[in-house]
């Protein structure tokens, strides 16, 4: 296992979305097990393939939070959103917007069919923050961002606060 570097805004590959996954071999096994232990690390909620640089319908969640909790890992490969009910709106964070929280407005509940790892199909009906991560870690593999949701000037400012942040740390490298 091992962590992998996550990919901040704007990097380009961020808006490659991904291709359907159809090996479900020992290559993908690596790669959901460093994606846990990249999100671990993070630490985050959820992350997508994407956010690493390669272009795959696959994401993972656990949405146990606090150091009791035991964790809920999800894998999520090749997602397909059934339908979304209702509304709520979070203060939801990313990874490759280190720092970054805005208020993102989504469905309350989703109903999702995908693979788990081993390619076996599954449902389920999520809510609350669950279905959050869900939402947002499907966009991802779309190449769509949370800063797309925001309004014009939400866009701007965060635009802007992750370009003088990626080069105050190309200074200091
Ligand atoms: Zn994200």
């Amino acid at each position: 296992m091992a962590i992998r570097p996550i990919l901040h805004y704007p990097d380009k590959r961020l808006r490659i979305p991904g291709e359907p996954v159809t090996d479900f071999g020992p290559e993908l096994q690596t790669l959901v097990d460093d994606m846990a232990e990249t999100m671990y690390a993070a630490p985050g909620v959820g992350l997508a393939a994407t956010q690493l640089g390669i272009a795959k319908r696959l994401f993972i969640v656990d949405t146990a939070t606090g150091a009791d909790a035991p964790s809920d890992l999800r894998v999520v490969v090749n997602p397909v959103i059934l339908d979304g009910e209702g509304e709520v709106v979070f203060d939801e964070g990313c990874l490759s917007f280190p720092g970054a929280r805005e208020e993102i407005k989504r469905h309350a509940v989703v109903r999702v069919r995908a693979q788990d790892r081993h390619g076996a199909t599954f449902e389920v009906e999520a809510d609350g923050l669950l279905a959050i991560a869900i939402q947002h870690e499907n966009d991802h593999l779309d190449g769509k961002l949370m800063i797309d949701k925001l309004g014009v000037l939400g866009r701007r400012l965060l635009h802007r606060s992750m370009v003088k942040r990626q080069s105050a740390e190309a200074t200091a490298r």
